[in-house]
């Protein structure tokens, strides 16, 4: 379970909504600059492309400034299935509540701020490693 109230609940709800519909709008302007119409064409524009047809859209497109809006994008799709699953606020690695402040910061966060720190750290290439 996580610990938000249904006003937090939606009020996220509401961002990742927003946000989402904001990067697809990037994404189809940036195609279009770049003379990828066809995928341009795919995504509409209304921002409520099919997340299927997304998925398999931008898996050929290498714009830089693409790729790094279709990452953000698939994470807050991850987000919407969770909060679809009810698992939405909920560590996925501890299953603690990630709690309002650090979702309020981070909507698609999926790890609470320990598992997330651990994470990083565990994962950091260091320059000590390998002596
Ligand atoms: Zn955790």
């Amino acid at each position: 379970m996580n610990s938000l109230t249904s006003e937090q609940l939606a009020h996220l709800t509401g961002r990742i909504r927003e946000r989402k519909a904001r990067l697809l709008e990037e994404i189809r302007q940036a195609l279009a600059r770049s003379g990828q119409e066809r995928y341009a064409d795919l995504l509409g524009g209304t921002g409520d492309a099919g997340d299927e047809s997304f998925a398999s859209l931008v898996r050929d497109v290498r714009e830089a400034e693409v790729v790094r809006d279709v990452g953000e994008v698939r994470d807050i799709i991850a987000a919407e299935e969770r909060l679809q699953a009810g698992r939405y606020g909920v560590c996925i690695d501890c299953g603690d509540s990630i709690g309002y402040d650090r979702l309020a910061a981070y909507p698609t966060a999926k790890r609470c701020l320990a598992c997330q720190q651990h994470r990083e750290r565990t994962r950091a290439p260091s320059k000590y490693t390998g002596r």
